[in-house]
């Protein structure tokens, strides 16, 4: 457990020079080095082996280092890293996307490829805005969406983000004004209380003719509370678009692939979107990729109308390198046994995590698909609560009040039972 002088100097150089996610330049919060990782052990550079209860946010669903994903990586290597999107076309992207849209709800079948969660969000608002332009509805620019969302950090995405979390009024000039709806209280498994429909459809009623859609994140709201709630609500939404000609766009980010226990968690409700977003474990973890799903009906819509193209075009758009391993990783999610599995680690979060339903500091533990949540009473003590995770051989990286594990599927029964052995270890220790 020594850090060698050259690491040291590295992690100097880090501490002057880098920013990390939502951090000050001058942090004395810890950042520990990683030399390497595989399956779910994240191997540091003082020689100490950590098991990973983050996924790195949702995404190494297979965990590091698979030897088919890096296969996929060096055989594209060895054909092309990157080639233009314009005017060019290749495998990986073609075959990735029929793959897509086989597996994805029905109906969606236009695809647009774009370099991350966030740009995929702004990809599917600007398809949205572009829809209603071309059916002479120019008026509806204006998004609603559900309070404790989070879609992203670009401007777009931002507006739609949960307005006390997502600091709105540190950005009041420049964020487009949205419709904020209250989250359902009805949790997920209730049926819907009729009392959680009323904030949307006074939105809906009041502003149908200014709304371009209406943006969720289908049956799990992720960074912005961990909260899974009524599919039922998800269902009756869908049917309240309808009703009030406003599209639904689903954020599928953080839940496709599988985390919710279904491929994707609009399926809970059984609806298909107008538009979707997915992400993060699209690549199992291995690099930035997200695509935004659309249907016949708006994709021949935008085309109709003036400019008669769908005004985006990244310069990484498709890149075959990220669509390579893209395409793997969803034929080895699709040849597991991964409804299984997932159903296997959700009773493994919900026996190992009992044990902090007691404890005064914590007011909840819910658990759905291969996502466990302890939420405390409290805000956690970020650099104390991080060193104890990392003292106890396990990456579990809290925000807020929430602390927990979205371990990759392919973790063992007994690392599943020492990842939440350490999490009620440690929150047993936050007694202040
Ligand atoms: C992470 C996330 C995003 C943003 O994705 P990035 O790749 O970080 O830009 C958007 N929506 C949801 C639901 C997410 O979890």
């Amino acid at each position: 457990m020594t850090i060698s002088p050259k690491i040291q100097s590295e992690i100097d150089l880090d501490h002057e020079h880098i920013w990390h996610p939502y951090s000050a330049m001058q942090s004395d919060l810890p950042v520990y080095h990683v030399e390497s990782a595989a399956g779910v052990r994240l191997h540091l550079s003082d020689g100490r082996q950590l098991i990973d209860g983050m996924s790195s946010w949702w995404c190494a669903i297979h965990g590091y280092n698979h030897a088919r994903l890096n296969q996929a990586a060096e055989e594209q290597l060895q054909r092309m890293a990157h080639v233009m999107f314009g005017g060019l076309t290749h495998s990986p992207a073609i075959r990735l996307v029929e793959k897509l849209v086989a597996v994805t709800p029905d109906g969606l079948q236009s695809v647009f490829i774009s370099d991350s969660g966030s740009v995929s969000v702004e990809v599917a608002m600007k398809m949205a805005i572009q829809y209603w332009n071309s059916t002479g509805e120019p008026d509806k620019q204006r998004f609603a969406t559900l309070r404790n969302g989070y879609h992203g950090d670009t401007l777009g995405a931002m507006s739609v983000c949960d307005p006390v979390t997502g600091m709105h009024s540190l950005f009041n000039s420049v964020l487009s004004r949205q419709y904020f709806v209250e989250r359902p209280a009805s949790r997920f498994g209730e049926p819907c209380d009729p009392a959680d429909l009323e904030s949307l459809e006074q939105v809906l009623r009041q502003h149908h003719a200014q709304l371009a859609a209406l943006i969720l994140e289908p049956v799990v709201q992720g960074a912005g509370g961990m909260y899974f709630y009524s599919a039922d609500y998800l269902r009756q939404a869908r049917a309240l678009c309808e009703r009030y000609r406003v599209l639904l766009i689903a954020d599928e980010i953080a839940t496709g692939f599988g985390r919710s226990g279904r491929l994707f968690a609009c399926e809970h409700a059984g609806i298909t979107p107008d538009i979707m977003c997915i992400g993060k474990a699209l690549t199992g973890g291995y690099m930035s990729l997200a695509a935004t799903l659309t249907t016949a009906e708006v994709s021949n819509t935008i085309d109709q109308g003036n400019p008669g193209v769908f005004m985006h075009g990244p310069t990484f758009m498709a890149n075959p390198l990220a669509c390579a391993v893209a395409l793997s990783s969803l034929e080895l999610l699709l040849e597991s046994d991964w409804q299984r599995r997932i159903g296997q680690i959700e009773q493994g979060l919900r026996q190992g995590l009992a044990a902090c339903a007691q404890m005064p500091q914590v007011a909840e533990v819910r658990c759905l698909g291969a996502i466990g949540v302890v939420e405390m009473q409290q805000p956690v003590e970020m650099s104390r609560i991080t060193r104890q995770f990392v003292e106890a051989g396990v990456w579990v990286r809290p925000f807020g009040k929430l602390v927990y594990l979205m371990p990759a599927y392919i973790i063992s029964d007994e690392d599943l039972e020492k990842l939440c052995s350490a999490v009620v270890e440690v929150v047993s220790l936050q007694t202040d």
